[in-house]
């Protein structure tokens, strides 16, 4: 879902980014609102001045979903939620979070902030446009003023919905989260919630679409899909969260640690190990049992192929940091983290800069698979 981001600017604080397929939604908006809605609306303006009502509209868009991320946002920051920042994407914005809320007050109020956030710049911007049209400013000035008006209002009804993960469900959740003290069940309600709404979008989708809406009846299908996804993974990721949280790696990880000499050759790294053990990573360990490094396959192949027999393991080596090691007292939840940031499935775990085991991704699976099971 997420491809290519661009940085575009801090704003209080938070990096607002968007991703490519946002450029995308801006084009089709601009093209409905200036060959669609607009001329059907205001008829008898110039074909140019449809164009630049639908270019304003897709930025008066764009602002207005900043708005309502950056409230979510600021509300996050009141209660201590660390948000990395705001991206727009094609369905709109998400305020990235990697925590659960602290409390159901706190995601109570979190949820409720961007619905607020839109209705009133809806009712300001509604007044505005009336006030446009009574000081008799030109159609074109006061149509995209209450065209962005409508859109806020419409931002806010939709997301009110209460299917989790929108920001109804999110309000849905805190009031069953506040009630049954129960996270896990109030995540699995509210999900159920937004994986029906998302199959009932779906549906839609598909009936407009062989109705003969075919941009309208796709839209809804695709954010139905993505809705339905949404709600499918975050019951799951928070059964991960709550399973691996409190559990120190040295519980995952493996004593029996296969490592490299820094003085062989990557021919023999290669031969002896890599062929061998089917690790993409080795850690490198010197005579004296000091960790020097560690040495993954895609080091080994940025050599030429030529300089395998001369070049050795300690030359390629990355020095232990905290990209490729944890600690053993450090939270399971972390390691996760740290292998989808760096993208490796296999860390060195140390404790006061020894190398005491490897932990991997598959090890964690299997033992997420094992308590979820016995929980169930
Ligand atoms: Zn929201």
């Amino acid at each position: 879902m997420f491809g290519k981001r661009i940085d575009l600017f801090k704003l209080l604080g938070f990096e607002v980014r968007i991703d490519m397929s946002w450029v995308f939604l801006a084009i089709l908006v601009a093209w409905s609102l200036s060959t669609g809605f607009f001329p059907f609306r205001y008829e008898g303006l110039s074909a140019q001045t449809y164009w630049i009502m639908g270019i304003v509209g897709a930025v008066g868009l764009f602002l207005s979903i900043i708005v309502h991320e950056m409230s979510h946002s600021l509300v996050a920051r009141q209660y201590g939620m660390p948000i990395k920042g705001i991206t727009l994407f094609i369905f709109g914005g998400v305020a990235e979070m990697n925590k659960e809320p602290p409390s159901p007050k706190a995601e109570f109020m979190m949820a409720a902030a961007g619905p607020i956030a839109s209705l009133v710049l809806a009712a300001v911007l509604y007044a505005v446009s009336l006030i446009a049209k009574t000081i008799g400013l030109p159609e074109s000035v006061y149509g995209v003023i209450k065209y962005l008006s409508w859109i806020n209002g419409l931002l806010a009804v939709f997301n009110l919905v209460p299917a989790f993960p929108l920001d109804g469900g999110r309000i849905l959740r805190s009031i069953l989260w506040g009630w049954k003290n129960n996270l896990r069940w109030a995540t699995r309600i509210s999900a159920a919630f937004g994986a029906g709404f998302g199959l009932f979008l779906i549906f839609l989708g598909v009936l407009q679409f062989f109705g003969g809406n075919f941009i309208g009846g796709m839209w809804w299908f695709f954010i139905g899909m993505f809705i339905r996804g949404a709600a499918n993974s975050s019951y799951q990721q928070l059964l991960v969260r709550r399973a691996l949280e409190g559990e120190p790696v040295g519980r995952f990880m493996k004593t029996e640690v296969i490592s490299a000499p820094p003085a062989a050759t990557l021919q023999e790294l290669v031969d002896n190990y890599f062929y061998r053990y089917h690790h993409k990573l080795f850690p490198v360990v010197d005579v004296g049992n000091r960790l020097v490094g560690g040495v993954t396959i895609k080091q080994v192949r940025d050599v030429p192929r030529e300089e395998w027999g001369r070049r050795t393991v300690g030359e390629i080596a990355q020095p232990p940091s905290p990209e490729n090691t944890i600690d053993v007292q450090a939270d399971a939840l972390d390691a996760l983290a740290l292998m989808s940031r760096s993208s490796s499935s296999r860390l060195m775990v140390t404790a006061n800069n020894r190398l005491v085991g490897i932990i991997s991704l598959k090890d964690m699976l299997s033992f997420l698979e094992l308590k979820v099971e016995l929980d169930q």
